[in-house]
């Protein structure tokens, strides 16, 4: 029980300095000025969308999604900012809880498709630990969420960990499943952050000509046609769409707004069913408890129940 309160109860952390990048927008083709800022306790990470002069703030919580379609959108209109979730993925997956993300486009840039420049990016801030504990939401029971015949999972377990598997009909792609028993900043950075997205050559071409992708290219996606991948330098790892779905999922689990303690099991997954899973868990609530929070300024350490089982 102690190994499990020093292995889950950790400071909250930010950022040490502002960081900023830019890149072109995976939709619009536009050059994209995204920056990284520090926040007090408590903040969580929120969007702030410069638009003509105006802010637009949008916390990263599952009430500000309001599109799963190819990429996870947070907020509407002119506060819109679309393809968050490799940024998102990368905060979560270097345990980084409060920042201020300032884009000047509707999109964060898609980099070379992966995590690994907002990895880069984070690092050269540094990071900064704060003066209060950072809460956790722990499962207790299993949720489950199906659609169309693909299912995601979380059930209990001493540490968030994955097991993902994808089955496609092509070729290079195939059944790929990886299993990842403590997903901590170290395994993130070295085996999910540098796998990029993809996307198959037709699907490609029937996006851009619906006014979409304009800023794909084979520097930013892996793409594949009927005979394999068409990028020279061909796959970063040979499992590399699997280890990408990981990285989408990261990214999406940060709606729950709180780092998980549980193992999530995806067979054949995608934005739309990754959020599917974070509404179901917040809607059932019974099913979770939030450790480490505090009530009215006295800190709540909770300890686990017995119930949890090791893995
Ligand atoms: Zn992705």
């Amino acid at each position: 029980m102690v190994a499990w309160r020093q292995e889950a109860v950790t400071q909250q952390r930010t950022l040490a300095q502002r960081v900023a990048c830019t890149g072109l927008g995976l939709h619009t083709g536009q050059p994209v000025r995204l920056s990284l800022s520090p926040a007090r306790v408590n903040t969580g990470i929120r969007f702030i969308r410069h638009t003509d002069g105006v802010e637009y703030e949008t916390p990263v919580i599952a009430g500000s999604v309001s599109a799963t379609h190819h990429a996870t959108t947070l907020g509407c209109g002119d506060a819109s900012v679309s393809t968050v979730e490799h940024l998102l993925a990368s905060l979560h997956g270097l345990q980084i809880h409060n920042a201020i993300v300032g884009v000047d486009g509707p999109e964060v840039p898609v980099m070379d498709g992966s995590a690994e420049a907002f990895v880069h990016l984070i690092e050269t801030a540094g990071v900064y630990e704060q003066h209060e504990v950072q809460p956790v939401l722990r499962i207790d029971r299993k949720v489950e969420f199906r659609s169309e015949g693909r299912s995601i999972s979380i059930e209990p377990a001493r540490h968030f960990q994955i097991s993902y598997r994808i089955d496609f009909k092509h070729p290079t792609i195939g059944v790929q499943q990886i299993e990842i028993d403590r997903l901590n900043p170290a395994i993130f950075q070295a085996e999910i952050a540098r796998a990029r997205t993809f996307g198959f050559l037709e699907e490609v071409e029937a996006l851009q000509r619906a006014g979409l992708g304009l800023g794909g290219s084979l520097g930013n996606t892996v793409v594949l046609d009927r005979n394999g991948v068409m990028n020279p330098g061909g796959l970063r790892f040979g499992d590399e769409f699997v280890r990408h779905k990981v990285l989408d999922l990261m990214g999406d689990l940060a709606l729950l707004g709180a780092p998980v303690v549980g193992r999530v099991r995806v067979d054949r997954g995608g934005h739309a069913l990754h959020y599917g899973l974070v509404l179901e868990v917040l809607a059932q609530s019974s099913s979770w408890t939030m450790v480490g929070e505090s009530v009215r300024g006295v800190k709540k350490i909770t300890a686990p129940n017995s119930g949890v089982p090791s893995l």
